[in-house]
């Protein structure tokens, strides 16, 4: 099985992207996703984020308070240092876990939002995918998606790691400046062009 990390910038395309790939048959292990199961309602997270950053952060259903708590890390970097000491491992060894379950896949797209600062995940991807988008139509879609202001979707595009930074880890590089047709033709060459990697080089 190989390991295809899916990484690019805030609203670059990379969940439609995930979508597409998944639609073609190919399994997804998105860090995303395991993030919001881990502190939804219930989440094998919420009593250690409860106990150490305080029962304030938990809504009555018992879920991570998202919107307290993204005010507070904001604010107090030690919180977040907290946060992301009891979050990264815990999405780690899930991620570990849902890739070795699907160890007879020909590949599996690994979703990392900020492959930079995932470093720990290096040593299982065998290609890295940036979805890379100009940064003005990243801003219109993120104001678009979110109803942000462009001063408050900009600080959000400058707080991740530069473009230049993600387009010089990646392996292919898929633009999404144009329709979602021609972003769609270009994940499906991208899958055809690997899957065939794949199987010639077993
Ligand atoms: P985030 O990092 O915030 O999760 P993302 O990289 O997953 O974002 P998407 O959610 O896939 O990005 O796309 C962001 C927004 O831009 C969505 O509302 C999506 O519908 C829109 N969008 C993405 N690509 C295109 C496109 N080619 N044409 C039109 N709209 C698009």
């Amino acid at each position: 099985m190989k390991i295809v990390a899916l990484t690019g910038g805030i609203g670059s395309g990379k969940s439609i992207a995930t979508q597409m790939l998944s639609s073609l048959g190919v399994p997804i292990v998105d860090l995303d996703v395991i993030a919001h199961t881990l502190t939804a309602a219930g989440g094998a997270l919420v009593p250690q984020i409860a106990t150490e950053l305080g029962g304030e952060f938990i809504t009555e259903e018992g879920a991570l308070n998202r919107p307290l708590m993204r005010a507070l890390i904001f604010t107090q970097p030690d919180a977040r240092v907290k946060l992301n000491a009891i979050m990264h491992p815990a999405i780690f060894d899930e991620a570990v876990k849902q890739l070795a379950a699907l160890e007879t896949s020909t590949y599996v797209v690994l979703a990392i939002p900020l492959l930079q600062e995932s470093q720990r995940y290096l040593p299982y991807i065998d290609h890295v995918l940036v979805i890379d988008c100009d940064e003005s139509l990243q801003l219109a879609r993120v104001m678009e998606r979110s109803g942000l202001s462009a001063q408050e979707a900009q600080q959000i595009i400058d707080a991740q790691s530069s473009r230049q930074s993600r387009i010089a880890m990646a392996d292919t590089i898929i633009t999404n400046n144009a329709g979602l047709a021609e972003f769609e033709e270009n994940i499906y060459q991208f899958h055809k062009n690997y899957i065939n990697t794949c199987i010639v080089s077993k």
